[in-house]
């Protein structure tokens, strides 16, 4: 049993006996752990405070290599996301990026950029103006990071250069992205994309700021985010709770 000290973001609590709570953190160092928090909810636990939901918070684990529980040993927030306190709709996105954390990614396996991706959407999603999109660009740094990422310009199933028809592509939403007229009968689960929304998500997946002079109006923003909703539930296996209550 090895002690670890990490960042970490609580993705999920669950209350258990009079005062513990057993917690899911996405932490930095050793991704996606489930710990038993001792007392945690008692009013003088040196740990009270240290684990809230969706702080960044400095974590000490007792970290066990089997199936069984970790143990939190210490926890200290070190950052707190204001505008999740404030603005319900930056809450609720709050709230699906802690479940792409805990459903998508599994047990033990570290992907810091994925950690550093969402500590930096949490802190910005005050934002209504670039909340969407920022939103719609973690759930595409999720997909890549996690060996997911749609085709956008290669035929999903042969590699072939992909061009459009008419202005529309298939796109493979469960056989990942963009087929050719030849791979895309038989294909399930295909949607027709515009060339527009195409070229959004290929944009909001290119690092730089382009994605903030995007069209923001929901005319262009929702065929985005029917698309990536529905790649996420795909790979999750079914439809996450939070996507309804997104705006665009
Ligand atoms: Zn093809």
């Amino acid at each position: 049993m090895a002690s670890v000290r990490t960042l970490g973001i609580v993705v999920r609590s669950t209350d258990v006996f009079e005062t513990s709570s057993v917690v899911t953190i996405f932490t930095r160092e050793i991704g996606k752990v489930s710990a038993l928090a001792k007392g945690a909810r008692r009013l003088k636990s040196p740990l009270q405070g240290g684990l809230d939901l969706l702080d960044v918070s400095d974590i000490v684990l007792l970290h066990k290599a089997t199936e069984a529980l970790d143990l939190v040993t210490e926890a200290v927030a070190l950052e707190r996301f204001g505008s999740l306190r404030r603005d319900l709709a930056a809450l609720y996105a709050g709230y699906y990026i802690a479940e792409l954390l805990s459903d998508l990614t599994d047990f033990n396996d570290p992907h810091p950029r994925l950690f550093d991706a969402a500590a930096i959407t949490l802190r910005q999603l005050g934002d209504p103006l670039l909340r969407s999109r920022r939103v719609l660009r973690f759930e595409l740094a999720c997909l890549r990071e996690l060996g997911s990422m749609p085709m956008l310009d290669a035929c999903a199933h042969c590699g072939q250069y992909v061009e459009a028809r008419g202005d529309t592509f298939a796109f493979g939403l469960a056989t990942g992205g963009v087929l050719c007229p030849e791979c895309r009968p038989g294909q399930p689960h295909v949607a027709t994309l515009t060339g527009r929304t195409l070229d959004a998500i290929r944009i909001l997946a290119s690092p730089g700021n382009d994605w903030r002079d995007l069209d923001p109006s929901p005319s262009a923003l929702q065929p985005v985010r029917t698309t990536l909703g529905s790649i996420v539930s795909h790979l999750m296996g079914h439809r996450p709770r939070l996507l309804p209550f997104l705006g665009v």
